[in-house]
């Protein structure tokens, strides 16, 4: 196993690499501070906020469901199918622009505090390696020593337990895709019964027991989209992690005649703990997921060397060159008016949204016919009917008692409406009305009243328009 050795870091390739590409197992050190303390605050929130999350509900439904199968989705609280694409649409472009306003601001925040593959790595996977293998030193030692009982023992139980934290969390995950209540049911049954969920539950269990067990910081490294669109979201007044070379050099050991040596030892404890083996003190990199690691790192060499803390720290680019940052700049701006408008449209399609979505057209044959004599007038109406809810719904049509008393009626082909959760229906309706009703105009608006069947009240209105023959 090639091992990475942190003094000697390429210049050409990422650290965890090799030239062949083959790749080059990083363990960094662990260490102790201010924003380690604070990192392992967050961690155990989002682990138990991450896992917990498919399993609570609100309102009756799953606090965030992500049924793509069912084209069902669940919001914390709010219910929506796959067609209702202008909410779908405002809610993925306020968390991409959202994203796009705190990368511009706070450069990788999210990558070093909130990404589930940060936070379950830094949480769960390398504290189990601390605790079964030892210190990133034990752990680098049993890595290069040739196979035997010890080291078959110790990584089978860490693979074990490996195992068993990414089935817990493929459980968690796949509630947000089939829903909490459908897994469990499907947990209590034989797997062939459902063979598909069982093979993907295995197949997600082992992506993540690939993933953070073994692949780690190679994922943000090369294959995270997010990553990759860093450099184009960031400018000089984002905020990362960032070493001031203005105070630390020239550092320890290459110190030009007749300068002063800045506060940089060159103790390489930053690179040390750093999980993506690179070393800050030669700028932003790619590689750096703004973990903090380093930060306390070099605090702890400033602390001894009694020299200030934050030779390592949160800094922006200009700031570090001794310009004003500045936060309202040109794209800080474009994406607070953008957010602000997706939040806004968001909002206004929330708030009108009705549970039933009923559309009245007029039937395609003439639009009206005369009956008993030209006493009376039939209309014919073709309804679409949408119940954007998850429940099912039984709905009975009625014209309202004020239309009833002047001979209004409604022929329909069914007594009620049964339209299950998500469901679409159509149906043809007839009303019948003396020729009065349409008077000399040739036309009124009525209602008709949907009544839920299950508490006998009216859930919707719907303005009908009739027509009949217009007096000349
Ligand atoms: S930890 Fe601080 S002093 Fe040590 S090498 Fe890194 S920047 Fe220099
Ligand atoms: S350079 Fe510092 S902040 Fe960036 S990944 Fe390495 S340790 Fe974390």
């Amino acid at each position: 196993m090639r091992v990475l050795d942190q003094r000697n870091l390429p210049d050409e390739r990422p650290a965890s690499m090799d030239e062949s590409g083959r790749r080059v197992f990083i363990f960094p050190a662990p260490v102790s501070g201010f924003w380690r303390r604070a990192r392992n605050i967050v961690e155990i929130f989002l682990i138990i906020f991450f896992l917990a999350l498919p399993w609570i509900k609100i309102g009756g439904h799953q606090a965030l469901l992500l049924n793509i199968g069912d084209r069902q989705f669940s919001i914390f609280g709010l219910t929506f199918w796959a067609h209702d694409a202008p909410l779908i649409f405002f809610i993925v472009a306020f968390l991409s622009i959202g994203l796009a306003f705190i990368t511009a601001v706070w450069g990788r925040i999210w990558c070093g505090w909130g990404c589930p593959q940060t936070v379950f790595i830094d949480g769960v996977f390398r504290r189990l390696e601390y605790w079964i293998i030892g210190s990133h030193i034990q752990q680098r030692n049993l890595a290069k020593a040739p196979w035997n009982i010890k080291k078959f023992f110790k990584l089978s139980v860490l693979w074990t337990l490996f195992l068993v934290a990414s089935l817990i969390i493929a459980h968690s995950f796949l509630a947000y895709f089939v829903g909490a209540d459908n897994l469990v049911e499907m947990t209590q049954h034989n797997p062939y019964e459902n063979w598909t969920i069982f093979l993907i539950m295995g197949f997600i269990t082992a992506v993540i027991l690939f993933d953070f067990g073994w692949f780690r910081e190679q994922f943000c490294i090369i294959m995270c989209p997010y990553g990759r669109f860093q450099s184009v979201l960031m400018d000089d007044d984002s905020l990362t992690v960032s070493y001031d070379p203005a105070r630390g050099e020239p550092r320890k050991g290459i110190v030009p005649e007749g300068q002063k040596q800045g506060d940089c030892i060159d103790c390489y404890k930053c690179v040390a703990v750093c999980p993506t083996g690179i070393d800050i003190r030669e700028g932003l990199q790619l590689e750096c997921i703004g973990c903090t690691a380093c930060i306390d790192a070099c605090d702890e060499v400033m602390e001894k060397i009694e020299k200030p803390k934050g030779l390592i720290r949160y800094a922006t680019g200009s700031s570090l060159k001794g310009i004003k940052s500045k936060f309202f700049k040109p794209r800080v701006a474009i994406y607070t008016v953008l957010l602000v408008a997706v939040l806004s449209a968001l909002i206004f399609s929330i708030s009108n949204r009705e549970d039933i979505v009923i559309t009245v057209l007029r039937g395609k044959d003439s639009p009206y016919q005369v009956v008993e004599n030209g006493e009376e007038i039939i209309n014919h109406f073709k309804l679409h009917l949408k119940n954007q809810t998850f429940e099912d719904l039984n709905l009975k049509m009625a014209v309202p008692d004020i239309w009833k008393e002047k001979k209004v009626t409604l022929v329909s082909q069914s007594e009620t409406i049964n339209l299950d959760g998500g469901m679409n229906s159509t149906l043809h309706i007839f009303i019948k009305f003396p020729l009065s009703i349409t008077g000399d105009e040739g036309s009124r608006n009525i209602k008709l009243d949907f009544i839920d069947t299950d508490d006998n009240k009216i859930k919707i209105q719907e303005n009908v328009k009739l027509v009949g023959p217009k007096s000349i």
